[in-house]
């Protein structure tokens, strides 16, 4: 028997691990030159330094990313960021911060407001907490990429259980420290290929052949890929790519983000952590070597916006906040159209479950993980397919 996983983001990469792990045999295929999907880096010419596609952030909590990493001998790739948030003002540049014992009461009154969410929005449930707009309201966006008006509140409240609800370790924020790809997906890559799983990168699926309710065949250019009684199809794609294959999986909405990078001719700034901007275009800024990341999330109504419009109006807010009196030596913006589900509540219920027929399996931080997209649901979605599968077997 060998299990197709097809689609090497996170996802992928996790399920093919947890299978290899079990001994199965896994063939593993990407459409991209480069695997990582939404979760990649790579070295830009003209900045000459490792970008993100997206500056990304994991807490202590997140317990499957975490495994992962140290399954892949990666785990020394995050660091902790500084415990004490730091805000600024884009308008004025002026600093403040906002140590994590003044959110003690907010989180006390944020566990019974969250406790029943129903089909509530974040708003709806956190708008009379007394950090509501410095903290809970950024926090939403960055962590579900959608507004707290519309926020569903139950995926924001499993958010705060995996994370600040369960205490310092559990909510501190951990930063890579190189580029993407280096930390979740080469090494991932070489773990595979030492489990001897085939790895064909730049090799699209396009077409998922049915008979008599499964997988019969998978069509690529160069040969269709038939299916015997005992193989398997894990399919790792993202939803919008997904629906392609699987028509009666329901249209789902996504939403952007975008990224823009400054390398700065007069460093960064000493401390690392990240800085929460009010007033300006992004709504955090990251620092790593002599790059300024500017993150803007629900980003849909901008990106149609010019880059060097994007970049002028980013880096204005940055040369403020960091005190940058030269322009910087090369920007880059990056818009990511679909990087996560809007994630409201009528959105979150139809995320659809991993089983979905005698052989075939979904993968992908957008399926029904009760976690908003991010690299833990992601992971979590791999290891869970792996399980089904593994458990269906016998
Ligand atoms: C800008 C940005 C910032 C983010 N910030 C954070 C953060 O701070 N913290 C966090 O935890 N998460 C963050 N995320 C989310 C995180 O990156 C994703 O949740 C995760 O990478 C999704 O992984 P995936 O494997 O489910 O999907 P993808 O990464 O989308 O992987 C799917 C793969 O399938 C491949 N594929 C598509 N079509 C085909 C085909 N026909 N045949 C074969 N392969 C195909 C794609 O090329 C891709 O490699 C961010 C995402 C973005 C875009």
């Amino acid at each position: 028997m060998t299990v197709v996983v097809i689609g090497a983001g996170v996802a992928g990469l996790a399920c093919a691990l947890a299978l290899a792990d079990h001994e199965q045999d896994v063939e593993l295929h990407e459409a991209a030159p480069q695997a990582g999907g939404r979760c990649r880096s790579w070295r830009d010419a003209r900045q000459g330094v490792i970008l993100d596609n997206g500056s990304h952030v994991l807490v202590g909590g997140n317990r499957h990313a975490l495994a992962y990493l140290r399954r892949i001998g990666s785990r020394g790739g995050l660091a902790p960021a500084p415990v004490t948030l730091i805000r600024a003002d884009a308008a004025d540049g002026r600093r403040r911060s906002l140590p994590p014992y003044r959110l003690l009461p907010d989180l006390a009154r944020s566990l019974g407001q969250l406790r029943h969410p129903g089909r509530a929005s974040v708003a709806d449930r956190l708008v009379g907490l007394e950090h509501y707009r410095d903290v809970w309201s950024p926090l939403c966006l960055a962590a579900l990429n959608t507004p707290p008006a519309q926020a569903s509140a139950r995926l924001f409240g499993a958010v705060l259980a995996r994370s600040l609800w369960q205490g310092p370790w559990a909510g501190r924020l951990l930063l890579p420290q190189r580029g993407l790809s280096e930390i979740f997906v080469q090494p991932a890559l070489e773990t595979l290929s030492d489990l001897g799983v085939q790895i064909r990168l730049g090799h699209p699926l396009r077409q998922v052949i049915f008979r008599q309710n499964r997988v019969d065949a998978l069509r690529f250019d160069d040969y269709d890929r038939h299916l015997s009684r005992h193989d398997r199809v894990v399919l790792a794609l993202p939803w919008h790519r997904a629906a392609t294959f699987l028509p009666h999986l329901p249209a789902l909405p996504g939403r952007a983000i975008i990224n823009g990078h400054f390398l700065c001719r007069d460093g960064a700034g000493a401390d690392h952590g990240p800085i929460g901007v009010e007033n300006g275009l992004a709504q955090w800024l990251f620092r790593r070597c002599n790059v300024v990341s500017a993150t803007i999330s629900a980003a849909d109504s901008l990106l149609d916006w010019p880059a060097e419009l994007l970049a002028r109006l980013l880096w204005r807010d940055i040369a403020r906040i960091t005190g940058q009196s030269r322009p910087p030596a090369a920007w880059r913006i990056f818009k990511e159209r679909q990087a996560t589900l809007r994630h409201d509540a009528a959105t979150n219920a139809l995320r659809p479950a991993s089983r979905q027929g005698r052989n075939l399996y979904l993968a992908g931080d957008w399926t029904a993980t009760g976690l908003p997209c991010t690299l833990e649901s992601a992971i979590l979605s791999g290891k869970t397919a792996a399980k089904q599968l593994i458990e269906d077997l016998f």
